[in-house]
């Protein structure tokens, strides 16, 4: 790849990526200008009606014929992605089965999905009219993506996006563009329509593809959500956001306490705790705490860390970046200084950007590690009195993704899951949501806006609404309220309505109004 590119009469220089494990360089791509922005959007935009005219099937059959692709190429996939990453192999190969997961049932149910409405009129008189819905693409989605899971973010996004019939510019992280390019291939080797674009570059690249778009599908930090958001608004560019959570795990006294250790050390040390749903903090019920403290240090210290190769030898993966990892030490080392103690783990290891996988005890609310979101292998355990002062404590947070509760009683499981302040709840289980695709995803408060993928929702925001109006009959006579207005046709018509939809004697007229 050529080390710089001309645009806009200066060279920009390339952007280099580099393994996080261990330093290593390992590629590098174009930081797209934001006039190479404008011209990827015109030419999807020229292609996207051909694209939208093939139907849900004609579609689903690309989107099948990438698929294969993907498979055929998984291996490959899985390096360039553990190359960029440092992920342990288990973590890398999981992301092209995703998309694989995610085209089959976006690929399967959006036909079902963008099929027209017939809604019942609202009422009697409405019924002159049969009423129907009928649901048409934006021209051109942006779809803009974190490093923490470079293909899958993109992957909850794209397929329904494209079987809605739009058109789709892809942003990958600066971070982490490698394998994003590497869908780019596979949709131009398959020979498909060109409705598909992958631009690389940093935030201003990103405000660029904002720009060109018809909708933005924005993945990453609260902060970068709401200058996009800002940008959006200007234009009046419709948008949804998922942002940074700080997903709290509850353990009540009638837990299975070493599924609850387990599953917890799990969801919080996935992907090193640099998924938006991880688990960020733990209230657990006093009478268990003491157990629970135990076999959760035990169960994470027996996790495995470092880097891989092609065998499923590690368990944590590094932090994505230098930054990142310096962010889990000032949370953990201000966390120490306020009075926690470190259970297991508690520092950086020492080797390119890896962080101990970490439990924090003797933790209270004030702690940057329980109000700021962490984003790393780091588990702050708090002890509450009863069920009631975990769910007040879960809820006192600016962020709303998502939460689980662990407990023996499934009733009370799905009591206090309608009682936290969030977009999902996992009951028994962490991240569940993610993975099930026919469910909204979405964050409440500062985690969001709009739901991000799943379910039929997941293909029709999308898609913008055309209400249809059409008389049942054919009737010569002029509508009602068409001129010129006569009292007797009016009081008639005024009269029905009143009929129709009041309650009582207000029905025949019969009112107690003043002043006549
Ligand atoms: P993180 O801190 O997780 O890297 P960011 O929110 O900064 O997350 O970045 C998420 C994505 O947003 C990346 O692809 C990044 O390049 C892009 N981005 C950064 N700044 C902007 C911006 N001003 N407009 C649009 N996209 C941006």
């Amino acid at each position: 790849m050529n080390s710089t590119q001309a645009s806009g009469g200066h060279k920009r220089r390339d952007i280099e990526i580099f393994n996080p494990a261990d330093g290593r360089h390992v590629g590098s791509v174009h930081d797209q200008s934001p006039d190479a922005v404008a011209a990827t959007a015109r030419a999807l935009r020229d292609a996207q009606p051909e694209w939208e005219a093939l139907g849900a099937n004609g579609r689903a059959r690309w989107l099948f014929e990438l698929q294969a692709w993907l498979l055929d190429n998984s291996t490959h996939i899985a390096d360039v992605l553990q190359s960029e990453t440092g992920k342990p192999r288990a973590e890398a190969e999981l992301e092209v089965p995703a998309w694989v997961d995610l085209i089959n049932y976006f690929g399967r149910n959006a036909g079902k999905f963008l099929s027209d409405e017939r809604p019942r009129p609202h009422g009697p008189l409405a019924w002159t009219k049969k009423l129907s819905t009928t649901l048409r693409p934006y021209p051109l989605v942006g779809v803009i993506t974190p490093w923490n899971f470079p293909l899958a973010m993109a992957g909850l996004d794209v397929p329904p996006a494209l079987m809605a019939g739009a058109a789709v510019l892809l942003k990958p992280s600066e971070v982490t563009p490698l394998s994003a390019a590497e869908i780019a291939r596979g949709w131009s080797e398959i020979g498909a329509p060109k409705v598909f674009a992958v631009a690389t570059g940093r935030g201003e690249t990103g405000a660029a593809v904002v720009d060109a778009v018809d909708y933005v599908q924005f993945t990453g930090s609260t902060k970068t959500g709401q200058i996009v958001a800002r940008q959006c608004i200007d234009k009046l560019t419709p948008y949804s956001l998922e942002l940074g959570g700080k997903d709290p795990a509850i353990v009540l006294a009638d837990a299975d306490i070493d599924r609850a250790a387990r599953g917890i050390a799990w969801g919080a040390m996935f992907n090193a705790g640099q998924v938006c749903v991880s688990i960020e903090r733990v209230y657990v019920e006093a009478p268990v705490y003491d157990q629970f403290v135990t076999t959760l240090t035990r169960r994470v210290s027996e996790l495995r860390q470092g880097q891989d190769d092609r065998n499923f030898r590690h368990d944590v993966g590094p932090m994505a970046t230098m930054d990142q990892r310096d962010l889990v030490t000032r949370h953990v080392s201000e966390a120490i200084a306020a009075g926690a103690r470190v259970t297991t783990g508690g520092k950086p290891s020492g080797v390119g950007t890896f962080y101990e996988p970490t439990v924090l005890v003797d933790v209270d609310h004030s702690m940057s590690c329980i109000q700021e979101e962490t984003f790393g292998p780091t588990i702050p355990v708090i002890k509450v009195a009863d069920e009631d002062e975990a769910i007040r404590l879960a809820n006192d947070s600016r962020f709303g993704l998502s939460a689980s509760v662990w407990t023996g009683n499934r009733a009370r499981g799905r009591r206090v899951a309608r009682r936290l302040d969030v977009g999902a709840v996992n009951i028994n289980d962490a991240i569940a949501n993610l993975f099930s695709f026919a469910l909204p995803m979405g964050g409440w408060k500062q985690s969001g806006i709009g739901s991000r993928c799943g379910g039929a929702a997941g293909v029709r925001k999308y898609c913008r609404q055309t209400a249809i109006t059409e008389p049942r009959l054919s009737m010569m006579i002029d509508e009602p309220m068409w001129f010129p207005y006569t009292k007797i046709r009016l009081r008639l018509v005024f009269g029905a309505m009143r009929a129709v939809g009041a309650r009582g004697l207000r029905r025949i007229g019969i009112t107690q109004e003043k002043n006549r």
